[in-house]
């Protein structure tokens, strides 16, 4: 089916149907793992670190939720690496101060070889952010933040940031195209990490850019050429075959995050609940006002501080103690076990991904672990 003919069909429908092989007589209906370091000349694709039939796919599939134009790379990091190497040097750049810690990391190593200047915010703070735009040539946001759980008013944000001359990229990665699509909103670039909820089994490594402009998205096209850092084919079939059922495996994920979120607010070892979806949360309103779901991952913080929280972790049984996000089972962390973790963001605090499990089965392990 061509992506065209795609209008008008609801999200949950496009990503099911985009990205297959054209209808015929015993037509394909999945794009095969294209393993080609080559093609006949002359003709358009040429050489495979130009370009790939199981790419394509997963990019058809990805602007199917996203819009734009979509660019597949060998991991989230390289996609970021990707925009963040446009930048001329002495370019302002605004960004969460609550982010990805990855992302944070790459812009202080630019800071460093005074290569950019860079503005943390918090992003939920919008006349804080609306002054650091002042000025900036690329607001870099992501919302709900990893692992504070503010939320920016992404269309107030974006419109202004235009307004101001400001380049827009969102880090998506949270929140999924089936929650925010910040490309319709104005931003010029809706980045994800593939590697969490779109490919959904934590088993691969991608990422990926949707552009709305043509003309930046061949400048990354070129860049993605350039640098190398290209998917592998196996990893995009992967990562399409988990988009088929995304929005089936986010809404479980959603429900059984809301249920578990409203029963932490009353447990005795809980002392705060970080969840956009729960009524009493800072960031409700703003989230509700633009946001179609809240998203899988709720924060809590532990009584009895860092050792307690390490503790909880360390008894669950169904729930696996590990980082990374997105998967069809529930991972939890304390995130300052990471030492590159945001001093803002409290030692005994524990993200919680939550998967598609029985939501009883979720809730006794985690209790048992915290009562451990
Ligand atoms: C994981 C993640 C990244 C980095 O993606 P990789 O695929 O691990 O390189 C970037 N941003 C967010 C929000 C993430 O969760």
């Amino acid at each position: 089916m061509e992506h065209d003919s795609l209008d008008g069909l609801q999200v949950e429908t496009r990503i099911v149907a985009a990205g297959r092989p054209a209808r015929g007589e015993d037509a394909m209906i999945n794009v095969p793992i294209s393993l080609n370091s080559t093609y006949v000349a002359p003709g358009e694709t040429g050489y495979g670190r130009y370009g790939n039939e199981t790419w394509s796919a997963l990019e058809t599939g990805i602007s199917a939720m996203e819009g734009g134009q979509t660019l597949v790379f060998a991991s989230g990091m390289a996609a970021l690496a990707a925009v963040f190497n446009l930048l001329p040097k002495g370019s302002v750049v605004t960004a969460s101060m609550n982010g990805y810690t990855g992302t944070k990391m790459l812009l202080q190593e630019l800071v460093d070889a005074e290569r950019i200047e860079l503005r943390l915010v918090d992003v939920s703070n919008t006349p804080a952010v609306v002054e650091a735009l002042r000025g900036t040539n690329l607001f870099w946001l992501e919302t709900p933040t990893n692992p504070a759980m503010e939320v920016a008013d992404l269309p107030l944000l974006i419109t202004e940031a235009k307004r101001l001359g400001a380049g827009v990229g969102v880090d998506n990665t949270f929140a999924t195209a089936l929650n925010q699509t910040p490309l319709a909103l104005g931003a010029d670039i809706s980045m994800n990490s593939v590697s969490k909820f779109i490919s959904g089994h934590t088993d691969i490594i991608l990422g990926s850019l949707s552009i709305s402009d043509s003309a930046l998205f061949a400048r990354l096209s070129t860049a993605r050429k350039l640098q190398g850092a290209i998917p592998g084919a196996f990893e995009c079939w992967l990562a399409l075959r988990g988009l088929r059922t995304l929005s089936v495996r986010l809404q479980r994920s959603q429900e059984n995050a809301m249920e578990l979120a409203t029963r932490f607010l009353s447990h005795p070892k809980i002392s705060r609940v970080r969840y956009p979806g729960l009524p009493s949360d800072p960031h409700h309103a703003v989230a509700k006002s633009f946001m179609k779901g809240f998203g899988a991952i709720v924060c809590i913080e532990v009584e009895g501080g860092e050792e307690a929280a390490e503790r909880a972790v360390q008894a669950s049984r169904l729930v696996t103690f590990a980082t990374s996000l997105g998967g069809v089972e529930t991972l939890w962390e304390r995130r300052h076990r990471w030492s590159a973790e945001s001093p803002d963001v409290p030692k005994n605090l524990i993200r919680i991904s939550v998967g598609i499990e029985d939501v009883e089965d979720i809730w006794s392990d985690i209790n048992q672990a915290l009562n451990a």
